[in-house]
């Protein structure tokens, strides 16, 4: 079932166009991770998917619906951490709950209170007074308690150190999505997305740029390197067509390639005549840097 879909949409600010022509579709039970560079538009996309931001062109639906035509039932059925998210510094966390728990007709208060249990979350504490994490993890069960559809983390674990980075990762995602919930989860931590996500879109010049399974990633891409000259430079690589990109680092020129090792290091001996390039299987966070960081 597709709970959400996006058929050529974009969006921007004034004169910057940030998303154009987006196309993507997310099915129940998938974990999405979402990866771009600062800027790129994982946020812009996901406010589209709440609703609080309208396309400029193009139709989205959630749940098969526009989110925009009916937001308290959109709302209902999704969970959402938002990267800045404030709660009330003043309040106690039991007070906090209470207030998340009347909001929602089925909250669940067995599952609030194991999730209050496994965080070992100090119900008397007022939020200012917890450390960052914790706050984190009384937003998430905030989010959660009354078991959403789709669940949606914007940069959620932002400014904990790995191990608390980890232990919120493993029980927002994991557990949840291993109770039937659909989860999109922008972050800047390839390890993250190699543990958590079962696939990855990529947001890089206003477009998904790689949309696809983690398995396939691992299995389907490959790093190309050579040494530039003789005719050999990224203009020729670009022009073969499954190089993704093509960069000169000193006097190496490294490419990707949408295809495994082996196939990549016969494609390029036909396509330039002789045998230069090293073909490798790529990590995820190699991949991230050579196709958008800037060039060396
Ligand atoms: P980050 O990883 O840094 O959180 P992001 O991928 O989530 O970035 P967005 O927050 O979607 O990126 O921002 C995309 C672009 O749109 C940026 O250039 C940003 O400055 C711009 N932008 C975002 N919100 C607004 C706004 N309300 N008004 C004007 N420009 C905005």
């Amino acid at each position: 079932m597709c709970l959400l879909e996006f058929n050529d949409v974009s969006r921007g600010y004034g004169s910057e166009k940030v998303l154009s022509g987006v196309n993507l579709q997310v099915h129940a039970g998938e974990v999405i991770g979402l990866l771009g560079r600062n800027g790129a538009g994982k946020t812009t996309l996901i406010r589209l998917v709440m609703g609080m931001l309208r396309p400029e062109s193009g139709r989205i639906k959630v749940f098969g619906e526009d989110p925009r035509k009916d937001p308290v039932a959109t709302r209902r059925r999704i969970g959402y951490v938002a990267e800045d998210q404030e709660l009330p510094p003043f309040l106690k966390v039991r007070d906090v709950i209470a207030m998340y728990r009347d909001l929602y007709a089925d909250w669940d208060e067995d599952f609030a209170t194991d999730l209050m249990n496994r965080f070992e979350l100090p119900p008397a504490r007022k939020i200012k007074d917890l450390s960052r994490g914790q706050a984190r993890q009384v937003a998430l069960l905030c989010a959660v308690s009354h078991r959403p559809d789709l669940l949606i983390l914007d940069e959620p674990a932002g400014g904990l150190d790995p191990a608390a980075r980890r232990e919120f990762m493993e029980t927002s995602i994991r557990l949840l999505n291993e109770e039937g919930t659909t989860i999109l989860f922008s972050s800047h931590h390839m390890s993250d997305v190699e543990r958590m996500a079962s696939r990855l879109v990529m947001i890089h010049e206003n477009q998904t740029w790689i949309d696809s399974e983690l398995d396939d990633i691992r299995e389907g891409y490959c790093l190309a390197q050579m040494l530039a000259g003789d005719g050999i430079d990224g203009q020729k690589l670009l022009s073969i067509q499954q190089c993704l990109c093509a960069r000169r680092h000193g006097e190496a020129l490294h490419a990707v390639f949408e295809l495994d090792p082996d196939t990549c290091s016969r494609l390029l001996r036909d396509e330039l005549g002789a045998d230069i390039a090293r073909c490798r299987t790529i990590n995820l966070e190699e991949m991230f840097i050579e196709l958008v960081g800037r060039p060396s």
